[in-house]
């Protein structure tokens, strides 16, 4: 088919809506050439410490790939497949990955079959998370992980508390009504009594400051015991806490204690934990002992054929999943697209970056939720200039 008779049959089946579409698409389509790049995109502020990790920067870095094909369709999306497996790609016709019924893409991507989803949304003219399961919310919750340790930065030392303010406006003013607050002070950066004070005073001013309606968190990253995290809940009368994250080395008993602690005294807080983990099957026996009630498995980590497995085993006992997504902006994107395709989804993680490579359009964020394209894959599209100008590339392979 010539381009441009392909290019008019594309318009008329997007119109159309699909399978139909599908149909047009020329069977000797393959993958002809196979761009690997790093996307790195500003914060919009100084991320600093965690209860673990030093200060964590002003970017965040996504390893991006671009699949080009000898029809005009590009796939696009995050994956940290190796050269030698991406080659395998070369000469190929997407759809031979693409297993329906299982709602997975096989072949030699591992985690990273983003871009193989993409250009399989495009051939089929579906948004992805139709493809995936397509039974979530029409628009996605999500939420700000981004309220680190500022009062450990130099700049912020002597008003901390009016920097925290001026994070939460900023953050308000992007659209979020759900916060994540970093504490754990007293693991490592402070001496632990003065650290547990100053976790207690940043939390309560920040929900002091985002309001009663506001949904708030804290995460202390295993920087507090089971003793600990249950003192907090009585230091903090009525600061409501949604969720507590990693709040010691997860462990299936202190996890249970802590919840019919949290039950006990009439709370609400869900127990949210799994970001480091790189297993699943080491988090299935928490799961199925309710242990937590939401399951953070890292997005870029296990992909999605790892985060659906994960949500399928948490559907069987009535958990939900947030995805894990720190220092990766298209991460966040494939989690809206796990919030669109799966009912038990809790929150999409938010750490707001920038980039003048790629171009998110439908991707709205309004009143504490983000809306999702419904464009054929992932509806993330290169902008050439910005892409000439400042995407890394790392190999670009041809057949
Ligand atoms: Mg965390």
């Amino acid at each position: 088919m010539e381009r441009r008779t392909f290019l008019k049959a594309m318009a008329a089946g997007a119109g159309l809506g699909l399978r139909a579409f599908a149909g047009q698409m020329p069977d000797d389509l393959k993958i002809t050439r196979i761009v690997a790049f790093d996307l790195i995109s500003d914060r919009p502020k100084l991320i600093g410490k965690n209860s673990r990790l030093d200060v964590h920067g002003v970017q965040t870095r996504d390893r991006m790939v671009r699949l080009f094909t000898n029809t005009g369709l590009e796939g696009l999306g995050n994956c940290r497949a190796g050269q030698e497996q991406l080659g395998l790609l070369l000469g190929r016709h997407p759809l031979g990955y693409y297993r329906p019924l299982s709602r997975t893409m096989a072949g030699p991507l591992g985690a990273g079959t983003m871009p193989l989803w993409d250009l399989v949304g495009k051939i089929m003219g579906k948004p992805v998370y139709e493809l995936l399961g397509g039974v979530g919310s029409a628009i996605v919750p999500i939420y700000d992980g981004s309220l680190y340790f500022s009062d450990l930065l130099d700049e912020y030392h002597d008003n901390y508390l009016d920097r925290f303010r001026r994070e939460i406006d900023m953050s308000w003013g992007m659209g979020h009504r759900a916060f994540k607050v970093k504490i754990g002070r007293g693991a490592k950066w402070m001496d632990p009594k003065e650290g547990y004070e100053r976790d207690k005073e940043v939390v309560r001013s920040v929900r002091e400051h985002v309001g009663p309606g506001a949904v708030m968190g804290v995460d202390a990253n295993d920087g507090y015991s089971l003793n600990q995290a249950a003192q907090l809940l009585v230091d903090l009368p009525g600061v409501d806490l949604a969720f507590m994250e990693e709040m010691f080395p997860e462990d299936i008993d202190k996890c249970l204690a802590l919840k019919e602690f949290i039950r006990r005294r009439g709370l609400k807080a869900r127990i949210a934990d799994g970001e480091t983990q790189g297993d699943l099957e080491a988090f299935r026996p928490f799961i199925e002992a309710r242990a937590i009630d939401i399951f953070q498995g890292d997005m870029n980590h296990f992909g999605f054929e790892g985060i659906l497995a994960a949500a399928a085993i948490c559907k069987g006992v009535g958990a939900r999943i947030a995805p894990h997504n720190w220092g990766s902006l298209v991460g966040f994107y494939m989690q809206l697209h796990v919030g669109r395709a799966v009912a038990n989804f809790y929150r999409a993680e938010h750490d707001a970056a920038r980039t003048s490579v790629l171009a998110a359009d439908g991707y709205h964020i309004r009143d504490g939720y983000c809306s999702v394209p419904d464009a054929p894959g992932f509806g993330l599209s290169i902008y050439e200039p910005g892409f000439e100008k400042a995407a890394k590339i790392q190999f670009d392979l041809k057949a």
